[in-house]
């Protein structure tokens, strides 16, 4: 992962997992998007976070999965498809 996407990741962890002041490290455009997708019993998950204009983005695994973020069930395997493929940054 680049230092860039990196700090992206501190500040939307710090900006309370909103993404609407989050610029891509690549494109410098201002559409960020975020999922988490994890398991509802032991709460861990991975966290994918990209750009929807240039579609680069980065995934972290084995996560636990904050409060109240927008996120998926390991077994909601449509939902999960409606993620678009990124280049991993
Ligand atoms: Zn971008």
């Amino acid at each position: 992962m680049t230092d860039e996407w990196m700090q992206l990741i501190i500040e939307f962890t710090k900006s309370d997992y909103l993404t609407k002041n989050l610029v891509c490290p690549d494109c410098r455009e201002n559409d960020i998007e975020y999922v988490y997708v994890g398991d509802k019993e032991t709460n861990i998950g991975y966290l994918t976070i990209w750009c929807n204009q240039c579609r680069n983005g980065v995934q972290i695994c084995r996560v636990s999965i904050p409060e109240g973020v927008r996120r998926l069930d390991f077994d909601d395997l449509e939902s999960i498809k409606m993620i678009p493929a990124i280049k991993l940054k």
